[in-house]
């Protein structure tokens, strides 16, 4: 196992820290006050590229590897998780599926614009009585001459109202089961497809979360994603890779609560001396630091088996089950060391405390990684 960075991941590394903490860390705080998502901003990650290190440039992609991008998504999570989750909606939850499944006609003509950050992009499986248990779709695609019509609702989607292009699963054929969902290209703006309620949220503020309505719409035949019926797999195979990309952006909240911690601890006095000069609050520290480490390497080695090209549902599960869990115990742990000051807003731990939450809910909440990993084990 090799643990040195190469050169062209340590320079993906480099690029995106140095633009957050310059052009995104300026207006984080206010941009959370305010609940807005800066579309600005995220054109410019597509003008740097970060919307397609890990494409082919035939595609418009900069050709690189899925760790690359996961260091992309971790330096921006440290500054900013709201914009590294638009990303990751985007990069690995729609263009992904486009790129794996999609046909050549597909790729020119809505890939490549999302690969080049001209687009934005979204996924659509959740629905108010399908979230943990996906495979009960309700929403449905019925058959119309060369294409077909949907009917129904997804709720809680990121980029939902925002992005031009999404990816949305729907019941072809209900006798099936989980074999009768297909996935489907939808873009904005089609006749029939709305957007309802804006979610109001705990963290991750500035990234939008919307609830998406289907009255009808004709969707042709040739924005089918896949074959009729392989939608369950395209979704469960592109959850693999966001699994990774949300435990890089749990790795980012992590690192970036225990940077502050640490040097707040340093000098902040009490007692006539640094409050990090007592053990109770060093060994804090430490263990912090060790659950920060731990959680890259799985993140990583979780990268790295998406590179070889292996299936790593397993440790794309476990790479998100821990490095959540370990973000919401270090920020908890960093406001602690922060004492009352905290827990005020003007200090980046507290919005850090609560972007660090959803990474146990999304993309298969914790509950749901465990039974991925059991389920893994059992099949050894
Ligand atoms: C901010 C945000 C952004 C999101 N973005 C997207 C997006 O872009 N696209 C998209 O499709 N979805 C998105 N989601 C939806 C998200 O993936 C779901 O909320 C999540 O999968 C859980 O579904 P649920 O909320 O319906 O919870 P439920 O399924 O109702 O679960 C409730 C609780 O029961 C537990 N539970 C359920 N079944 C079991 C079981 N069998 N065993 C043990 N425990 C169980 C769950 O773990 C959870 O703790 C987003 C959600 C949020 C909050």
């Amino acid at each position: 196992m090799q643990f040195e960075l190469s050169k062209e991941q340590e320079a993906w590394r480099r690029l995106s820290q140095e633009f957050a903490v310059k052009y995104i860390a300026p207006t984080v705080q206010e941009r959370d006050e305010a609940e807005e998502f800066s579309r600005s901003l995220y054109d410019e990650l597509g003008l740097l590229g970060l919307t397609g290190i890990c494409f082919p440039e035939k595609y418009g992609g900069r050709g690189g590897d899925c760790l690359s991008y996961i260091l992309a998504a971790e330096e921006l999570a440290k500054v900013d998780d709201s914009l590294a989750v638009s990303l990751s909606a985007s990069v690995m939850l729609c263009q992904w599926p486009l790129y794996q499944y999609g046909t050549e006609d597909q790729k020119e003509r809505y890939l490549k614009p999302l690969v080049e950050g001209r687009r934005l992009g979204a996924f659509a499986l959740t629905e108010p009585q399908a979230g943990t248990d996906a495979a009960g779709q309700q929403t449905t695609a019925t058959r119309q001459g060369d294409g077909y019509r949907l009917r129904g609702n997804k709720i809680f989607i990121t980029n939902g109202g925002e992005a031009e292009t999404y990816v949305v699963f729907a019941m072809t054929d209900k006798s099936k089961g989980i074999k009768g969902i297909s996935a489907f290209i939808l873009e904005k703006g089609m006749p029939g497809f709305i957007f309802g309620k804006t979610e109001r949220k705990l963290g991750i503020r500035s990234s939008v979360t919307r609830e998406l309505i289907f009255q009808d719409v004709y969707v042709p035949g040739e924005n089918l994603l896949g074959a009729e019926g392989q939608g369950f797999k395209i979704a469960m195979t592109t959850l693999d890779g966001g699994r990774i990309s949300v435990a890089a952006q749990a790795l980012g909240i992590a690192q970036a609560a225990l940077d502050y911690a640490l040097a707040y601890a340093k000098q902040r006095e009490q007692f006539g001396k640094p409050v990090v000069a007592n053990q109770g609050i060093s060994f804090l520290l430490a263990d912090m630091a060790t659950r920060v480490e731990a959680a890259r390497l799985l993140t990583y080695q979780a990268a790295a088996a998406r590179d070889l090209g292996k299936s790593c549902a397993k440790e794309a599960a476990m790479a998100k089950l821990f490095a959540s869990d370990i973000a919401m115990a270090v920020a908890t742990d960093a406001v602690q060391i922060f004492g009352g000051y905290g827990y005020r807003r003007e200090f980046p731990v507290e919005r850090l405390l609560r972007d660090a939450k959803i990474t146990q809910i999304f993309e298969g909440t914790n509950q749901v990684q465990r039974m991925v990993i059991a389920g893994a084990l059992l099949k050894d």
